[in-house]
């Protein structure tokens, strides 16, 4: 009897889990290539008002945009934009449950950080401190805390050969939860420079080249957010600030928020419920007061800033 119970128990457990994951079930993602300007933006008020969702917005004629619809949305809109429409994915859901299944399997060898599949935040968080402990030229920095207070974190490789006017290269990933490759390439480079300063080698030029700056890479900007996409939905993109006064929607979209010239222009949304969402104003989210304030005090030594999307 006892196991019966447990068995319902687990049962129910597996079942209420994966409910919350979002499914995703019927969503096609589209590509459209428009020739002009005027034509791009009918485009995409078309797919914004028709309910669908901008994944890759083209800044130049004639280059790709691509968008998400939901199944009840998407021959109907599809029919309406009277422009040549390419499907990409014929159904979201099916790459969900397929990543979904990877990580099941993957959880045997769950805390080791490899780049065979996707890592948890706690796995690459592990992996940062283990490099900085184990090597004297690495150096971790907590750039400040996320809204549910996970660490964002910064390590330094590198020997300031120059001192204090050491040129320096900024590597950077994940400010866009649902853009996991853009974390793992962070951290696969990461790898990399460790291990040229490891061999400490410089008989080749481009060793050489490699340790004579320092690094300093951030590969997960948006721990939240990454954490949100592994455990409620893939497609999720913005920071889980709460949702500002008179709305519902939570997020920002951390890489509309920088206190920059011209914020809130462009390709950016006033309305709490958009993808693009900048926030209640400049710089108003943690994420970005703690990057902003660690890249300011580097400034006079980034000579090259790489931030990584996908
Ligand atoms: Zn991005």
């Amino acid at each position: 009897m006892t196991w019966y119970i447990l068995l319902i128990c687990l049962l129910l457990k597996s079942s209420t889990a994966g409910l919350s994951y979002r499914s995703y079930s019927g969503y096609k993602v589209y590509r459209s290539v428009q020739s002009s300007d005027e034509k791009q933006k009918l485009l995409e008020d078309q797919v914004e008002s028709g309910g669908c969702e901008m994944l890759k917005v083209s800044h130049k004629s004639g280059r790709p945009s691509d968008f998400m619809c939901s199944p009840t949305v998407s021959d109907r809109l599809v029919r309406e934009l009277g422009v040549e429409v390419e499907t990409l994915i014929d159904d979201m859901g099916d790459l969900v449950k397929e990543q979904a299944r990877g990580r099941r399997v993957r959880r045997q060898t769950e805390g080791v950080m490899d780049w065979d599949s996707y890592q948890r935040y706690e796995t690459i968080v592990k992996w940062m401190e283990g490099l900085a402990d184990n090597n004297e030229f690495v150096t971790l920095e907590e750039m400040g805390r996320s809204h549910e207070n996970r660490s964002i974190l910064m390590l330094k490789v590198g020997k300031s050969p120059a001192g204090n006017s050491t040129r320096a290269v900024w590597v950077d990933g994940g400010i866009h939860a649902r853009e996991w490759i853009a974390v793992s390439t962070a951290t696969y480079l990461l790898d990399q420079v460790v291990r040229v300063f490891r061999d400490n080698d410089t008989s080749t030029c481009e060793a050489h080249a490699v340790q004579a700056v320092d690094w300093y890479f951030a590969p997960l900007l948006n721990p939240d957010g990454y954490e949100f996409t592994h455990t409620n939905d893939r497609m999720w993109r913005k920071n889980r600030s709460p949702p500002p006064a008179g709305s519902s929607c939570v997020g920002t979209d951390l890489n509309r928020n920088w206190d920059v010239i011209g914020f809130g222009a462009g390709a950016t949304s006033s309305n709490p419920c958009k993808e693009t969402y900048k926030g209640t104003e400049k710089n108003s989210e943690p994420e970005t007061q703690a990057i902003s304030e660690t890249i300011m005090k580097y400034k006079d030594n980034v000579r090259v800033y790489l931030s990584f999307h996908s």
